[in-house]
């Protein structure tokens, strides 16, 4: 009689569930047994997007995509081209979990609730025919010959292939390490910054639809709507700099300058002249609106400006000042505070030990990786879940054909 094939996805979340799915589905006379060591599988799923889960992101060109990956972009490619947003949101629809797209590109499940995505994938997962097994965790994993003896708490199974999909915990970068993975540390990404010094606290809630902001001496750039908070700044342009800067602002530890060009102005002599002619054609009328009213007032006063002033009123000099603040406006750094909506861990399996066209390991042949626990990490807005379900699939299309 033949002997069956035991393949073992270790790490019940996003990636793990998926590519045993996607396993078993492709070969269902394959054991196919997951491994989670909590009770609840799908946890981050059941938090994220504020409860709504930010499932993926209406981007449709694998390329365009993966520039929303500070680590991994080049690697995803390829991945993009077999899985992409298009394959994940048809995937959810075709099991009753239509998805709807929100003005900034985020899709979500129309329920808005986090819990059909879970309900859809742990029914996916048991019609497939998973063996799922919570409250297993995995101790020690063994390579012994062309097998793979996973040791738990009572029990040891020998697999013929195994993925490992624990997202950013430290036991499975030191089994990835055992294995002879490089690991690039781990560091927090998603975050908004705290500026205690900062005399706009008091203006909490003010958002402002497109700022430029920029670390200054560190060379990170980003432009995007910006939030006002009662411990510094925080939106999406905040949190696309924390992403991409994560690694430097690590090593400097959340200390640095950060400057904003509040109207996204290309340049500040460009902002000084248009103020100049402003005040030529409309020397009666005060400052015009450019950004929400208190806090004009307030950038105003700091210049020691009145801003319901005539322009005509005002000297050259006041208005130069003017554009030069609006234009480089410096804070400072001194701490970050997690955004508790999306976080995620950049850092995690060197991205070279993989095949990309399999997610198998180069050096561990029949071990396999997908999720957060490689180094890939993208910035909020869906991204990161897409870089679990494209993993995970692939990982899965490969380990149902060994
Ligand atoms: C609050 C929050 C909100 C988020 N919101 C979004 C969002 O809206 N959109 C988005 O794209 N991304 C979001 N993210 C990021 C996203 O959730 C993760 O990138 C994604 O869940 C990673 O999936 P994963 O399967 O790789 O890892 P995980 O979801 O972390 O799953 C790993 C699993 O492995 C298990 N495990 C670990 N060690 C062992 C062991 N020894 N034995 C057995 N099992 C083990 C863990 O218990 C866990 O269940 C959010 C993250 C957070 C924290």
């Amino acid at each position: 009689m033949k002997k069956q094939i035991i393949h073992v996805v270790i790490g019940g979340g996003a990636a793990g569930i998926f590519a045993a799915i996607r396993c078993k589905t492709l070969n269902p006379l394959a054991q196919v047994i997951l491994l989670e060591k909590t009770n609840q599988l799908l946890a981050k799923v059941r938090i994220s997007g504020g409860g709504r889960c930010n499932v993926t992101h209406a981007c449709f060109d694998p390329v365009k995509l993966t520039q929303n990956y500070p680590r991994g972009s080049k690697e995803l490619i390829g991945p993009f081209h077999h899985f992409q947003p298009k394959d994940t949101v048809s995937w959810f629809e075709e099991r009753g979990v239509p998805l709807k797209t929100e003005s900034d590109g985020r899709m979500f499940p129309t329920t808005d609730l986090s819990e059909t995505v879970i309900h859809c994938l742990l029914q996916a997962a048991s019609l497939a025919g998973v063996e799922i097994r919570k409250q297993q965790r995995v101790e020690s994993i063994e390579k012994k010959e062309d097998r793979f003896l996973i040791q738990l708490e009572n029990q040891q199974i020998s697999a013929d292939s195994v993925l490992l999909a624990t997202g950013s915990s430290s036991w499975g970068h030191s089994i990835a390490k055992q294995l002879g993975h490089a690991i690039a540390e781990p560091v927090p990404s998603l975050f908004t910054f705290n500026i205690p010094t900062s005399p706009l606290l008091d203006l909490s809630g003010i958002s402002v639809p497109k700022v430029i902001v920029t670390l200054k001496d560190v060379g990170f750039k980003q432009e995007g709507p910006l939030l006002l908070t009662h411990w510094g700044f925080s939106g999406p342009a905040i949190l696309k700099l924390s992403a991409w800067a994560a690694r430097k602002l690590y090593d400097l530890d959340y200390k640095a300058t950060l400057l904003i060009n509040w109207i996204a102005s290309p340049n500040q002599e460009i902002l000084y002249q248009s103020l100049l002619q402003r005040k030529q054609e409309n020397p009666l009328q005060a400052i015009p609106p450019i950004l929400p009213n208190n806090l004009l007032v307030r950038l105003c006063t700091s210049l020691h400006i009145d801003p319901t002033t005539p322009l005509a009123k005002l000297p050259n000099k006041a208005l130069a000042q003017l554009a030069a603040k609006l234009y480089s406006d410096a804070y400072a750094i001194e701490g970050k505070t997690t955004y508790k909506q999306e976080f995620v861990t950049a850092g995690g399996v060197d991205l070279k030990s993989i095949d990309f066209r399999t997610m198998e390991s180069k050096i561990t042949p029949g071990f396999f990786f997908a999720g957060e626990i490689l180094n890939i990490d993208g910035i909020t807005g869906g991204f990161n879940f897409q870089n679990a379900w494209t993993t995970g699939w692939l990982a899965g299309t490969t380990m149902a054909k060994r």
